[in-house]
């Protein structure tokens, strides 16, 4: 393994391993530090993770964002650790795009803890990726064409961003050391130019450089300037230029994973404006499919036992679909009967239950739609590392997992809500054939 890298929240981890993967690295994710504390209570034994001497990078993908900050600090170091003793040359601590974070972290405390672990000199901050609108400038990072703190950010729940200067961000969360700026102007003079100015700061007692990118070629220069770093932090776009810097190129081994075997589904518990139009489009194709209502799993019913046994005979190479996705109208209806969150509990509960049997039932290859209903899924499954296969659409790679339930493994693609094009459940399978 050359590459160690730290993800703060699981879609996240998807996305820069998929990115590692495009640029020709081989990688596996794990879902949480392989041996820590199995999260499932009713889930099945974790599997190992396989193949770790065949991989160039390894991601870990943590619940970290919003978590305490102690337990954000304990996570990423446990990971650390794990990676380090496994060879891993360089720390990646992967953030969200937006640098999601609260005054009190966890970014900066946890990047602080990760550079003192591993010695490092001045490490980079960037959560710049011009290819999706991610930019930084000055230090500012903008999302599109406005400023973060312009953005919808602003009024997240959980972390909202009011300032788009990101040296002054970080700084507010650093304990015990400082951050400094390294320039778009520099970064624009080539990677030696970079790598000096870093050198400098690093003189003058900077631990942190937030770095200016504007363009992806931006982003290759700093890969370069910080080939020998044992520790980088930066959204997924830094990934674009790293494994170049191994002399790895894109090409097709390095997302090829094993035959594709067994029935093929599709298990939906988002209700996003993007998935409810996958699932009319799948419908509308004559895709054949069964509806999970949450009114009937609340009065006790054995929805799951009945889509299960729907289900059975019908599986082989057309996939069947089972959803909750429902248009808002309907979702707000079930949520003012039943709470939001014990209406959303439910679904969950019942879909992952639903993916274990069509699995125990001979489905190798599976479809999953929506965040948090993909982690119930890979929980019930027993599933604890993925390695990373070819992309369907931008952020959504197919994977093959080994499974407590199926001994050949399986293939499994996990989307969350707005990801993937309208023919997603369609061009999902024609991508693994
Ligand atoms: P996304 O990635 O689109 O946010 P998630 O799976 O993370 O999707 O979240 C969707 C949530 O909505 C889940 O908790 C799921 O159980 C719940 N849910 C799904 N279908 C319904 C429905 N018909 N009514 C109410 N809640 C639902």
């Amino acid at each position: 393994m050359i590459l160690g890298c730290i993800a703060d929240d699981f879609t996240g981890a998807t996305d820069l391993a998929n990115n590692l993967v495009r640029a020709g690295m081989r990688v596996v994710q794990t879902i949480g530090v392989p041996g820590g504390p199995s999260p499932a209570p009713d889930g099945a034994t974790p599997s190992e993770v396989p193949g770790l001497a065949e991989v160039d990078a390894v991601v870990v993908a943590l619940k970290s964002r919003t978590a305490p900050v102690e337990q954000a600090v304990a996570q990423s170091l446990a990971a650390a650790r794990w990676l380090r003793a496994r060879g891993a040359r360089q720390l990646y601590f992967k953030v969200c795009s937006t640098f999601d974070s609260t005054p009190r972290g966890n970014i900066g405390p946890v990047a602080e803890a990760l550079r003192a672990e591993v010695g490092a000199g001045i490490a980079i901050v960037t959560p710049a990726f011009p290819e999706t609108g991610r930019t930084v400038y000055k230090g500012h990072l903008f999302v599109g064409d406005v400023l973060l703190s312009d953005s919808p950010m602003r009024h997240h729940p959980l972390t909202p961003m009011t300032d788009a200067n990101l040296v002054r961000v970080l700084q507010a969360q650093l304990a015990a050391t400082r951050c400094a700026l390294l320039e778009r102007r520099t970064v624009a003079q080539g990677a030696a130019a970079a790598r000096a100015r870093l050198a400098a700061l690093e003189t003058e007692g900077f631990a942190f450089a937030v770095a200016d990118a504007v363009e992806d070629a931006d982003l290759h220069v700093l890969a370069e300037a910080a080939q020998d770093a044992a520790l980088v932090v930066s959204g997924s776009g830094l990934a674009i230029g790293i494994p170049a810097r191994h002399g790895l190129a894109p090409s097709a081994q390095a997302a090829r994973l094993p035959a594709a075997l067994g029935a093929r589904a599709v298990v939906s518990g988002s209700c996003s404006a993007a998935t409810n139009a996958q699932v009319s489009d799948f419908i509308g194709r004559g895709g054949t499919a069964f509806a999970v209502d949450p009114l009937r799993l609340a009065a006790g019913q054995d929805v799951a036992g009945e889509a299960l046994a729907w289900a059975r005979p019908r599986l082989g190479p057309q996939p069947v679909l089972v959803y909750a996705t429902a248009a808002p109208e309907a979702v707000r209806a079930v949520q003012e009967q039943l709470g939001a969150q014990r209406a959303g509990e439910l679904v969950e509960h019942a879909l992952a239950r639903v993916a274990q049997g069509l699995v125990q039932a001979g489905v190798g290859q599976l479809v999953v739609a929506g965040g948090e209903t993909s982690g119930a899924c890979v929980q019930a499954l027993g599933i604890s590392a993925l390695r990373i296969g070819p992309q369907i659409d931008p952020g959504v790679p197919w994977c093959h997992a080994p499974c407590a339930l199926r001994p050949q493994g399986l293939h499994l693609a996990l989307k969350s809500g707005n990801f993937g094009g309208t023919a997603f459940f369609t061009r999902a399978f024609e991508v693994l054939t």
